[in-house]
């Protein structure tokens, strides 16, 4: 299962779940690095990534430092190159499952970049993008899976969202990411289940 999953909408809105495009569950910590989505692109996409930072350690506040521009440049030498990156993510699904956002769903986060999926090319127009804290090839934590199961629920309930991709499928030969660690299976089962 490479390229990604998709269902039917099916189950009652949960517009509770949500205020103003931010979510009840996740903890909110907005970044300055998004804008407005262009009109009449429903969001109908969801990117998955991985990040951690530096690369393959986990824990830590870099991930949220780099998402608003607060990573400071002399605190890793990895960190050196991620100088004046402005990016963010809708989501970021921590090892132990904490979700955090840093933009509403209603706007338009900087996560996937030069993407196409389905012919349609600037994914960030109409996808929504969560971030797992991992390392590009390898596993995810169950909690990871539970979070984003539930998330992508909740966000279909409301969003027309009816597909999650990885950002190696909408980037192909430029971004490898989540990558083969990622089990789709995985998610699929947790999504069958929690949309029933
Ligand atoms: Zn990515």
């Amino acid at each position: 299962m490479s390229g990604g999953l998709r269902w039917r909408r099916r189950h009652a809105a949960r517009r509770g779940a949500w205020q103003d495009g931010w979510y009840r569950r996740a903890r909110r910590v907005p970044s300055p690095n998004f804008g407005p989505r262009p009109p009449g692109l429903p969001v109908r996409l969801a990117v998955v990534h991985s990040i951690s930072l530096p690369p393959g350690r986990y824990g830590g506040d870099a991930i949220e430092r780099f998402f608003t521009n607060q990573l400071d440049p002399a605190g890793h030498p990895y960190f050196a190159g991620l100088a004046g990156v402005a990016v963010s993510a809708h989501f970021l699904v921590r090892r132990g499952g904490e979700v955090v956002q840093f933009v509403r769903v209603d706007d338009r986060a900087w996560h996937a970049g030069a993407s196409v999926w389905r012919g349609v090319p600037n994914c960030n127009d109409y996808a929504l993008g969560i971030e797992l804290e991992g390392l590009e090839g390898q596993r995810f934590e169950a909690a990871q899976y539970r979070a984003t199961a539930r998330l992508l629920r909740d966000a279909a309930s409301v969003w027309p969202v009816a597909e999650v991709v990885g950002h190696e499928h909408v980037a192909p030969g430029r971004k490898g990411d989540p990558g083969p660690g990622f089990d789709w299976r995985r998610l699929a089962r947790l999504l069958r289940r929690s949309m029933k």
